[in-house]
């Protein structure tokens, strides 16, 4: 059998949601799974995550899967609904909608439900991809306290990881919704981790839980988070080069003297991104070196210099324990969400607790 491996560490995402929990103590907390648990499988997460008040997510078909398989716990849809019909599913498995534009409004209160749901009203407050606009909320929410059984307020933000900061959405916030006696939610895991002003009623950790930094400059490690996915395999090969000697497809990398490759049995259809160029991080026996030259579908390549016990059987992490996926995302320009998200499905998955 190919010898790569997801192993998915359910303590670790019980000890991250622990770290949220103490982060942000008066709030509850909505995990976010979305996304088959940002790659770590809906329904692992769920069992681990035990000690969140509720279950946040984008997919329907998910929080359905979620019912018939038992679980009790509040399932909120964070986009709500996109057609009449899947009003009947969600009233019936009790699920809680994000209800963010006049036309969902529309449906809803046209809808003939058997019971009342419960709707969080969402603000746009400067990120402008989903929410109503400041000077209509007031409007929606009258609206809303006739067609939904509770309402809470919610908004989301745009740079909470970054140079701007919550301040000016805040304030946004507070002036389309001030009067409102409402329960509120407001943070993400960038804001729970940095702005206690934004916990509120329910805070909505994601990528946090998943054990990886939602910031450019500051580790996981620093912040106390454990990562939760370890994406490993291990050499199927390795070779020296000589000066002049290039791997791989384009030629991408040169040697300029001797160098030592090891082929590593992981590429870009297990999820491994194909832009990730010559010098991403990776362990090879637990040792930190380097990729060489392009990615490939099924292999990618490791600089073996300094690791002469490295052979074909040796072991390799692409991320995970020992290397954050932050790294190796930055590396590749991008950020962890989207390598988390992106494990495919041809890659086994183990559990460990
Ligand atoms: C994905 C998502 C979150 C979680 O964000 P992280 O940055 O992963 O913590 C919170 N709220 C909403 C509305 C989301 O879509």
């Amino acid at each position: 059998m190919r010898p790569i491996r997801a192993r998915i560490d359910s303590g670790a995402l019980r000890h991250n949601l622990g770290v949220a929990k103490r982060r942000a103590p008066r709030s509850r907390s909505w995990a976010v799974v979305k996304a088959n648990a940002y790659g770590h499988g809906l329904a692992r997460a769920a069992k681990a995550l035990a000690a969140a008040e509720g279950l946040a997510l984008i997919e329907l078909e998910a929080a359905l899967e979620l019912r018939r398989s038992g679980e009790r716990r509040p399932i909120l849809l964070l986009q709500g609904f996109y057609a009449p019909e899947e009003l009947e599913p969600i009233a019936a498995q009790g699920l809680a909608v994000v209800v963010h534009d006049a036309e969902q409004l529309a449906v809803l209160e046209k809808a003939q439900l058997p019971k009342k749901l419960a709707v969080y009203a969402k603000l746009n407050t400067g990120m402008n991809r989903l929410g109503f606009p400041g000077k209509e909320f007031r409007d929606a929410l009258e609206r809303l306290r006739a067609c939904a059984g509770s309402i809470t307020l919610m908004t989301h933000f745009a740079d909470a990881d970054g140079e701007r900061g919550v301040r000016w959405q805040l304030a946004r916030f507070d002036a389309a919704a001030g009067g409102a006696k409402l329960p509120r939610s407001l943070a993400n895991s960038a804001a729970i981790l940095r702005y206690p002003e934004t916990h509120a009623d329910w805070v909505r950790p994601g990528i946090m839980l998943y054990g990886c930094s939602p910031f450019p400059d500051e580790s996981a490690e620093k912040l106390g988070l454990k990562p939760a996915m370890t994406l490993s395999s291990e050499l199927i090969a390795a070779r020296s080069l000589s000066a002049g000697d290039s791997v791989g497809y384009g030629c991408t990398f040169t040697a300029d003297g001797p160098v030592r490759v090891g082929i590593v049995a992981c590429g870009y259809a297990d999820g491994y991104p194909r832009h990730a160029p010559t010098g991403t991080p990776i362990l090879v026996c637990g040792k930190r070196t380097r990729t060489l030259g392009r990615v490939a579908m099924d292999m990618l390549f490791a600089d073996l210099t300094g690791i002469p016990e490295a052979a074909i059987g040796s072991p390799v992490t692409l991320w995970g324990e020992g290397l954050s996926a932050d790294e190796v995302a930055t590396s590749a320009g991008t950020v962890s969400y989207e390598l988390l998200c992106a494990l495919s499905p041809r890659v086994p998955v183990t559990e460990t607790d």
